[in-house]
């Protein structure tokens, strides 16, 4: 008898939910690496995917392998392909240690990488689109592990100008008078590795249109094992959910021994179908790949397969993620394969 070959790279996990494409791969203790291309950002890289090269920002959440192993690869490759410095926004007491690492790298290659380390107290903002802010805030984990809501900051006219003819706005800002004030949105709430806590419902994040969170853990007696490992176990997201107000909620770092419909009963059954309907599991490949052909059809598209980048393909993405060709020392590979011998010279 042959010897089997190694299983297929089944790709990464992927979810449309309006205005957000999710895309990423997590399971618990392997790798987390999770991409919303609208907002040009990753949160964590375990693993560093082809797909998740045009991401111009990364959020670290904490220093743990199986959610910084890709790290040094993305700089790397990015720079490689002449697709700009990555931007790395991480927990300020991790921020020597990545520092540390990614020096080491560039000792083992001898070549400078370029890199942006933007390390954020918690509170503290980093603007990574117009107007649009990623926010620090400390979780529980047994490393320092960090979550991050990303907020829209809108300028609104206030309630006392409100109805006031533009020429008297304009006299009134002339006179130095503020007449706006700012008004937050937030967008995505990142809450990985962390047991429960009170940031889980502040407001950034329990108002957020979309939660990407974790749950390790699902078998009742896992309680325990959950508050060793500090993790969050699935009680603990029925409970989130009672008042999160998020239009979706994708859980990922499920272990692979977890029986996702089992999981999704549970959750069906301790919040009713309404509120379970909200919650998505990244790594679902065959509910979220009959969920986008539905989505599809819906839009009057028709789903065709898709050739190449695993379960759904490069389809997804093709044309319309953001910064492929940014400046860069080597121009023309972009994000969509090829190239790979076009850039700096590497041994
Ligand atoms: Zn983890
Ligand atoms: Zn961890």
């Amino acid at each position: 008898m042959l010897p089997k070959p190694p299983p297929r790279d089944n790709g990464l996990g992927f979810l449309f939910l309006p205005p957000y494409r999710v895309a990423g791969t997590s399971v618990a203790g392997e790798a987390t690496s999770i991409m919303v291309p609208e907002l040009d950002v990753t949160f964590d890289l375990g693993i560093c995917p082809r797909a998740m090269l045009p991401s111009k920002y990364v959020c670290i959440s904490h220093g743990h392998m199986d959610h910084i192993g890709g790290l040094a690869y993305w700089c790397s490759q990015r720079y490689f392909q002449g697709m700009g410095v990555g931007n790395i926004i991480c927990p300020e007491p991790i921020a020597p240690a990545i520092q540390r690492m990614l020096e080491g790298y560039n000792d083992l290659e001898r070549q400078k990488t370029p890199y942006n380390l933007i390390p954020l107290k918690p509170e503290g903002t980093h603007e990574i689109k117009n107007n649009v802010f990623v926010r620090a805030f400390a979780l529980e984990h047994t490393a320092p592990t960090f979550g991050y809501s990303v907020i829209e900051r809108r300028s609104k006219l206030k309630d006392e100008f409100v109805g006031l003819p533009q020429e008297k706005l304009t006299e009134l800002k002339s006179q130095g008078t503020e007449i706006t004030r700012w008004l937050e949105i937030p967008l995505v709430a990142y809450v990985y590795d962390t047991v429960p806590v009170p940031a889980m419902v502040r407001e950034d994040v329990r108002k957020a249109q979309l939660i990407l969170c974790e749950c390790t853990f699902f078998e009742p007696g896992d309680r325990a094992r959950a508050k060793v490992g500090m993790h969050l176990h699935v009680s603990d997201i029925v409970e989130w959910l009672k008042v999160a107000e998020c239009q979706a909620m994708v859980i990922g770092h499920v272990s692979r021994r977890t029986n996702l419909a089992i999981a999704k009963s549970f959750l069906v059954q301790a919040l009713g179908k309404e509120k379970a309907d909200r919650v998505h599991f990244l790594m679902d490949g065959k509910a979220n790949k009959e969920r986008f052909e539905r989505q599809l059809l819906d839009a009057g598209e028709h789903p065709t397969p898709v050739r190449g980048g695993g379960k759904f393909g490069a389809g997804p993405f093709r044309g319309r993620q953001g910064d492929a060709r940014g400046p860069g020392p080597a121009r023309g590979a972009g994000g969509s394969g090829g190239g790979y011998r076009s850039g700096p010279t590497r041994g």
